[in-house]
């Protein structure tokens, strides 16, 4: 939630820390932050009941080049860890990846108004234009960084986004001179950039700086370890399933369980 937080439009997960800070805090519930949990570490406690949910860590892809200096996974770019060169390319276009698009090409003036909301679309406030669309049409400020989006299968980009949201943020993208290319195979990374084939050329994207944003894999290690030592354990979120970006399922299952113990 600490990385969402940082993407455009996504504050309000701003709200549901502050809310499960007060609960936490009203329910004296202690928390423990600045150590990894060991195996060991929770075999002392004697816990009666141990709830995994260490959630998701970035997928790693094979690529050659896959170490150079200029890639970078999704949470270093997200947290401020790494920063980006104004040249981007980020390798896939799912719900992380169109979030990295967004939070790398927000402009400057990222006015949170509802007139600028409005202004932004090119939506008429006057009411006298017919159809609501003011005539100078929605804002065209380009994003200062040259952004590439790319996706390996061919086709519609932006499946995996929200049915009733997908198509604004793909929009609001391409105004910011965002490229999404399809149907792309990744051949390596070089000092050049990244090397790509598409529609049978081999091309290179000139990047500074390679985003990966090629899915998730749940992180487990912690739940198998203490498999293995005859500790029994419940595991929730990511942890459980990778699958696509929902915190929902991870809060409903942590409910769930909790009801039930
Ligand atoms: C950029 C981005 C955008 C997202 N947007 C949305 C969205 O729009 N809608 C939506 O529903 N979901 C979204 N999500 C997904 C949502 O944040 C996750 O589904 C949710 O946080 C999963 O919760 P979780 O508790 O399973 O894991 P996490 O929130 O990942 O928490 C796991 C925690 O466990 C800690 N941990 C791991 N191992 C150990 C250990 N050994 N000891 C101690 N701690 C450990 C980790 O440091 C982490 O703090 C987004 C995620 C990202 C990254």
């Amino acid at each position: 939630m600490q990385l969402a937080r940082k993407v455009p439009g996504k504050d309000e997960f701003d709200e549901t820390l502050r809310y499960f800070e007060n609960q936490l805090s009203t329910h004296k519930v202690e928390i423990k932050t600045g150590a990894a949990a060991s195996v060991q570490m929770i075999i002392d406690e004697n816990f009666e009941e141990i709830i995994i949910a260490t959630g998701v860590a970035p997928r790693q892809i094979e690529l050659d080049g896959i170490d150079h200096a200029k890639t970078a996974t999704y949470p270093q770019i997200l947290s401020g860890e790494r920063t980006c060169g104004d040249n981007v390319a980020i390798i896939g276009a799912g719900g992380i990846g169109f979030d990295v698009a967004d939070f790398l090409s927000a402009l400057e003036s990222d006015d949170r108004t509802p007139e600028a909301f409005l202004n932004d679309w090119g939506v008429d406030q006057g009411l006298e234009v017919k159809g609501g669309i003011s005539p100078h049409g929605p804002s065209l400020e380009q994003s200062a960084r040259q952004i590439t989006l790319l996706q390996r299968t061919s086709g519609k980009p932006g499946r995996s986004l929200g049915f009733t949201t997908g198509w604004a943020v793909i929009k609001a993208l391409k105004r910011r001179g965002v490229s999404i290319l399809t149907g792309v195979t990744y051949e390596r990374i070089s000092d050049e950039g990244l090397h790509i084939e598409m529609e049978g050329k081999k091309t290179i994207i000139p990047a500074d700086t390679i985003v990966i944003c090629a899915g998730q894999e749940s992180r487990t290690s912690l739940h198998e370890e203490l498999s293995m030592a005859g500790v029994s354990t419940h595991i929730i979120g990511g942890a459980a399933k990778a699958g696509e970006l929902d915190a929902l399922r991870a809060i409903s299952q942590g409910y769930n369980l909790a009801l039930s113990l």
